[in-house]
């Protein structure tokens, strides 16, 4: 059984870059028969605006989609403490105190999410409290040896979760990383394919370690190509791009412009990034 899932974080609504998302993903599924989940991401307690999961599901349906909604990520802090601890008991976590100008001074490198972390605070025994906890990516790997995983579009990958630098599973302000909560909310939601951007294409290698290192299941990906505007830059609300909640509001159709998406028909200005 194909499971695919649409996983919007409630910090702004939606637009059509997440809409050409959600219909992939449900598109995948419905031609395998299979199931399309819909997943709250409100790790965040701070940047989540509640209200703006009820406006998803308007969306969603406008738009003519069926899901199934798992549980959203606030109702889920206890499954993260506890990956988080076992990862401890590896001795594959340690605490850090590190800003992020404290970082961008010292990373030797940038890497693709921005500086490389330049493993300041690894055996330095931090006070746990208030701190963040980082993976160690080179012990980690050398407990699982070389990984690999699949995307439908990219093929076969070898992981090398390393290009990011030993990153935050458990954050200073939150209960846990995305990396981590997306990774065990997936595995508990029996989702097979992970659909999603290309911008989170070098997650899914830290998704892999972490699947590896905690016994969970490893699903096949698919990372699709992003809509763009004229000058070539993702979609975002702040860059002018209308909400879903918008155009719906206003009383365009949902359905039609569902149809339009899956058949590469833009609106103007607008087009699937080729790289
Ligand atoms: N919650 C993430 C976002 O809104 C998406 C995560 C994912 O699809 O893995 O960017």
């Amino acid at each position: 059984m194909v499971t695919t899932r649409f996983a919007p974080s409630p910090n702004g609504p939606l637009h059509l870059g997440h809409a050409y998302s959600a219909i992939v993903a449900h598109d995948l599924a419905r031609a395998a028969g299979g199931r399309f989940l819909l997943r709250v991401e409100d790790i965040d307690g701070v940047r989540s605006k509640p209200e703006l999961a009820a406006e998803f599901r308007a969306d969603l349906q406008w738009l003519g989609l069926e899901w199934t909604e798992v549980p959203a990520q606030s109702s889920r802090f206890a499954s993260y403490d506890d990956a988080a601890q076992r990862l401890k008991d590896m001795g594959l976590l340690y605490s850090c105190n590190c800003t992020r100008a404290d970082i961008a001074a010292a990373a030797v490198e940038a890497g693709p999410e921005g500086p490389v972390y330049p493993g300041t605070c690894q055996g330095k025994n931090i006070p746990g409290e208030g701190a963040a906890w980082r993976l160690d990516i080179t012990r980690a790997l050398a407990r699982t040896g070389t990984l690999h995983w699949t995307d439908d579009l990219a093929g076969q990958q070898r992981a090398v979760p390393d290009q990011a630098g030993d990153v935050v599973l458990l954050r200073k302000d939150a209960p846990a990383s995305y990396d981590l909560a997306a990774t065990l909310d997936d595995a508990r939601d029996g989702v097979t394919l992970v659909t999603r951007g290309r911008d989170l294409f070098s997650a899914s290698h830290i998704h892999r370690l972490l699947q590896e290192l905690l016994g969970l299941p490893v699903p096949r990906w698919h990372h699709h190509a992003l809509l763009v505007d004229k000058s070539g830059t993702k979609l975002a609300k702040r860059r002018g791009s209308p909400s879903l909640a918008d155009r719906r509001l206003a009383g365009e159709d949902g359905q039609k412009l569902a149809q339009a998406l899956r058949q590469s028909r833009f609106p103007a200005g607008i087009s699937l990034d080729p790289s």
